[in-house]
């Protein structure tokens, strides 16, 4: 057996404090005028998704390649913002967490996150853990989160010369969308409250093991008994 470990990024290994959610809310004021219709929470929900949901409630046809242009116009106002951003910070206990789960043997670490693959790079790349996180299942591998966390379960697999059916699936995210996409996909999930979703909802998610923070006492020796 081994074990595949991927991570959320938004509100679990990084914060910008609104800034990715303003840029997305912006690209949408610039094609169409105002941000009517993405007045919800985009907590665990992919690029695409946030984008399909939002047009819908405007009543916009939403067609593949509309979706694709506006992903396409939302990297490079997500990047600025990101640039600028006082706030685009690491969350506590991040590194420490992604630094001990790479070094377990038989286990390998990947980015499990609704956010299309140059810009969950676009957030990390300030910080350590980019690196450790070679791989990953992304927005732009499915639209659901349960099939891009299937994406990269499997690619994680393929790192550890396993078939799939022989390796553990261990998520560690902020929504309840993270539990049950690793559920979805046979995993477990250690979640944590620093994101937009509270302590309590995600114990009631039913996530194997809730924190507050990821630097929490005893929140890495949790993640390693899940592996
Ligand atoms: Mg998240």
């Amino acid at each position: 057996m081994g074990t595949v470990l991927l991570y959320d990024i938004d509100g679990t290994l990084v914060t910008t404090d609104g800034g990715a959610r303003q840029a997305l809310l912006d690209t949408i004021i610039a094609h169409y005028g105002d941000d009517a219709g993405f007045d919800f929470g985009f907590g665990g929900m992919t690029d695409r998704g946030i984008f399909r949901r939002g047009l819908v409630q405007r009543g916009v046809a939403v067609e593949e390649d509309l979706l694709d242009r506006l992903i396409a116009d939302y990297l490079p106002r997500l990047e600025s913002v990101l640039a600028r951003a006082a706030v685009h910070r690491l969350l506590p206990g991040a590194l420490e967490m992604v630094r001990a789960s790479v070094g377990w043997s038989g286990v390998v670490a990947g980015l499990g996150t609704g956010n299309v693959e140059a810009g969950a790079r676009m957030k990390l790349r300030p910080f350590a853990v980019d690196a450790l996180l070679p791989f990953g299942g992304f927005g732009c591998d499915a639209e659901l989160r349960a099939e891009l966390i299937a994406a990269g379960h499997r690619r994680g697999a393929a790192r550890l010369g396993l078939p799939v059916e022989q390796t553990r699936l261990v998520v560690v995210g902020d929504t309840v969308h993270d539990i049950e996409a690793a559920r979805a996909n046979g995993g477990v999930t250690l979640a944590v409250a620093t994101g937009r979703t509270s302590h309590e909802a995600l114990v009631a998610g039913g996530a194997e093991v809730v924190v507050h923070r990821l630097d929490d006492v005893g929140a890495i020796a949790a993640l390693a008994r899940l592996c």
